[in-house]
C-alpha cells in the first residue's frame, strides 16, 4: 500500500529529525560527505578530500546549543561555496522532504477514506441500480444504508 509506505517514509524523517536535534549523525567517503544534524541535510564536497572517513556521531551536549545550529545552518534551504578552500556546500532542512512526501500521503488517506453514498465503500465503484446487494466490481457486500436510499429513490 503506496499510502502506508509514505506514512512510514514520513515518520522515517520526522525522528530522523528528533534525533538529529541531540545526536549529529554522518557519512563521509572520497571527498564528500553527508551530515544529518539539527533537523536538516547537510551535503559536502570537499576539493581536497574528507577529513575521515564513514560513520560518525556526534552529540549535541543541550537543546539550546542544537536550537542555536538549527537556526544558524539548518533552518532554511542553503548552499554556498567555502572561500578560498572551494569546498561546496548544501543544506537541506528535513521538512522540505517531508512536505514533498506528506502531500501525497495525504492525498492518498483523503481519497481513500472519502467515499460518497452509493458508491462501494472498498472500491469506490458507483452502485446506482445495483439490487444484488454486492459491488460488482470487488464484491464486498452493499451497506444497508446504501440500499435503502436506493429503494427510497425507486
Ligand atoms: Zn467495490
Amino acid at each position: 500500500m503506496l499510502k502506508w509506505a509514505g506514512t512510514l517514509l514520513c515518520l522515517v524523517i520526522v525522528l530522523a529529525g528528533l534525533v538529529s536535534m541531540r545526536w549529529a549523525c554522518s557519512w563521509s567517503a572520497s571527498g564528500f560527505r553527508v551530515d544529518v544534524v539539527t533537523g536538516a541535510l547537510l551535503l559536502r564536497i570537499f576539493v581536497d578530500g574528507v577529513p575521515g572517513r564513514g560513520w560518525e556521531i556526534d552529540y549535541i551536549s543541550s537543546w539550546a546549543e542544537a536550537v542555536d545550529i538549527w537556526w544558524n545552518m539548518a533552518s532554511t534551504l542553503r548552499w554556498g561555496i567555502e572561500v578560498p578552500a572551494g569546498n561546496k556546500w548544501l543544506t537541506i532542512p528535513l521538512y522540505v522532504p517531508l512536505f514533498i512526501f506528506v502531500l501525497p500521503t495525504a492525498f492518498l488517506w483523503w481519497r481513500d477514506h472519502r467515499r460518497p453514498k452509493g458508491h462501494c465503500q472498498n472500491c469506490g465503484y458507483d452502485l446506482t441500480g445495483n439490487v444484488s446487494g454486492r459491488c460488482p466490481e470487488c464484491g464486498t457486500p452493499v451497506d444497508d444504508d446504501v440500499s435503502e436510499s436506493m429503494r427510497e429513490g425507486q
